[in-house]
């Protein structure tokens, strides 16, 4: 069955793997992002490549809660919505008490409000036709704290429990709500921690990727994006209606200690 899947944040790093391994299913795929139109050209390629039965772009700042009204509404024009990943995800690590206020505000909105506007929108919609799923992509940090991540850390754990409250609301209803908590996955989003620690390896990066995983993360090994989108396409399969309201840990052993 040709089901349609929306991916937030998907022209680079997981979402981008995610709306791949779910356009192999031979879906239709709808891709969001804040990219370039040579990004956006790039992503749409490789989706149809990965074999998307249909595939469009939306954008839409996910930090103004209009524009997320604004692109949930324009994706359903586009197609009914069977399945929703809340990807999109900002990072910035400072201590508490030199976290600039705005980008509290703006990682608690893009990392947590605009999967609930999201979730809001598309949910029923899903209810209505008896089938659907939605993955939250949270983090090991919805799961435990490190320092100097507080609105990071508050977002995601924000979003384990938003996805456990719309677990139980629709569980009679065919949807299945679920969030996924990687540990480390090689991307963009953190290289700027990987140079941070390369820099005490006289700038050698693969020094410094494996001093940062191995602090935190018992297997020594990043995940790639490919591993995620996998566990996307396991939580999107039909024999997975009764397994609902769950944070899957991928994070090689880091939450088990
Ligand atoms: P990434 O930087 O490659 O992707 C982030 C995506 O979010 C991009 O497509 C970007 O356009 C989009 N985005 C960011 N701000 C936005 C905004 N204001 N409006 C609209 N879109 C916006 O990073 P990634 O590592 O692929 O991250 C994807 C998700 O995975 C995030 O939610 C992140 O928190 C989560 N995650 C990542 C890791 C990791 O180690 N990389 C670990 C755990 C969880």
């Amino acid at each position: 069955m040709t089901r349609t899947a929306f991916i937030t944040g998907s022209t680079s790093g997981i979402g981008l793997a995610v709306a791949c391994r779910l356009a192999a299913n031979g879906w239709a795929i709808g891709l969001h992002g804040l990219a370039t139109p040579a990004q956006r050209d790039e992503a749409l390629g490789m989706v149809r490549q990965a074999g998307a039965a249909d595939a469009a772009f939306f954008d839409g700042d996910l930090r103004d809660p209009a524009a997320v009204q604004g692109l949930a509404e324009a994706v359903q024009r586009w197609r009914p919505v069977d399945v929703l990943v809340n990807n999109a995800g900002m990072q910035h690590t400072a201590s508490v008490a030199a976290m600039p206020a705005e980008l509290w505000q703006a990682i608690l909105a893009v990392n947590l409000s605009a999967a609930f506007l999201l979730m809001q929108a598309l949910l029923p919609g899903m209810a209505g036709r008896g089938w659907g799923r939605v993955v939250n992509i949270a983090s090991v940090h919805g799961l435990v704290a490190s320092v100097n991540k507080a609105p990071y850390v508050a977002s995601k754990f924000g979003l384990v429990g938003l996805t456990k409250v719309a677990a139980l609301e629709y569980a009679q209803s065919g949807v299945t709500v679920n969030a996924i908590c990687p540990g480390w996955v090689e991307t963009a989003l953190i290289e700027p921690q990987i140079q941070a620690r390369a820099a005490a390896f006289g700038g050698d990066r693969d020094a410094g990727l494996k001093a940062l995983v191995l602090d935190k993360q018992p297997s020594g090994r990043m995940s790639q994006p490919s591993d995620i989108g996998e566990a996307v396409a396991m939580l999107c399969g039909d024999w997975a209606h009764n397994l609902t309201g769950v944070a899957l840990p991928i994070d090689g052993g880091w939450s088990a200690q």
